[in-house]
């Protein structure tokens, strides 16, 4: 039985004061019948761990650099996000593919620097809307994820894979529970092929989860919870989406 996980990715929003706002509405929530992490801005990654320290809300990056160290600016190393007590790092999402040119082997590369320092990948996979109206979400996310389990090998195992249709996300447009667990039982059965333990990997929905569709998305058979963009950043909302996953 895989318990559930979520995970809120609050990509570049917040500041010092909203943060700590958030963080003890969320504490003062607890406890949650599932794993709940927060995957924040890097500058906020220090205070994040000292506010959460010793509550069972995990904390996390939405980024990590697929080098070890050296002439990489801008970059920040699995092995920091590791002295800070990182549990998760976000590997990319599709605005990191879209905006950052990610290529497949650049983001199986980040995964494997992450796993290096004991750092649980969330590997994001998903397709545009372009992709699914040709016919090609298959295609795309088993390519995607095979990247990623040919680098990992035995340990793709240890990783989070997160399906957040490209279409979905921050538009309001959900998948239907069908949609998603369509593509779940693919990704599902595409770990099961490559040898890996697919009935532990924990498989999350991401794309406009939000209080009033979370319980009909995590009552599906391989939905093992949400990653949460726009509805984490509200503690009352992200409250009741952690409460929906048992
Ligand atoms: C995300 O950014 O990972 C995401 C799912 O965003 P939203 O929930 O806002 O669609």
């Amino acid at each position: 039985m895989r318990r559930k996980l979520v995970v809120g990715n609050w990509k570049m929003h917040g500041s010092r004061a909203a943060n700590a706002e958030l963080l003890a509405a969320l504490a003062a929530a607890r406890p949650f019948a599932a794993d709940v992490a927060v995957c924040v801005p890097c500058v906020f990654i220090g205070e994040t761990a000292a506010q959460l320290a010793g509550s069972d809300i995990a904390w996390g990056a939405q980024d990590v650099s697929a080098h070890a160290q050296g002439a990489y600016t801008g970059e920040v190393s699995a092995a920091m996000l590791a002295e800070y007590g990182c549990r998760y790092a976000i590997v990319g999402h599709s605005e990191r593919r879209q905006y950052h040119a990610e290529s497949d082997a650049l983001v199986a590369a980040k995964a494997q620097a992450a796993l290096a320092r004991a750092i649980t990948p969330i590997v994001c996979v998903g397709e545009t809307l372009a992709e699914r109206d040709g016919g090609r979400t298959e295609t795309v996310v088993t390519r995607q994820l095979g990247a990623v389990i040919a680098a990992l090998g035995a340990r793709a195992a240890q990783m989070v894979v997160a399906y957040e249709p490209v279409w979905a996300i921050g538009t309001g447009r959900t998948a239907t529970p069908d949609q998603a667990q369509a593509v779940h039982a693919v990704l599902r059965a595409q770990l099961q092929a490559a040898g890996a333990d697919a009935a532990g990997v924990r498989l999350l929905y991401g794309g406009s989860v939000k209080a009033d569709n979370a319980v009909e998305l995590f009552a599906m058979p391989d939905i093992d919870g949400g990653l949460i963009g726009g509805a984490s950043l509200k503690a009352a909302e992200f409250t009741v989406i952690c409460n929906a996953a048992r």
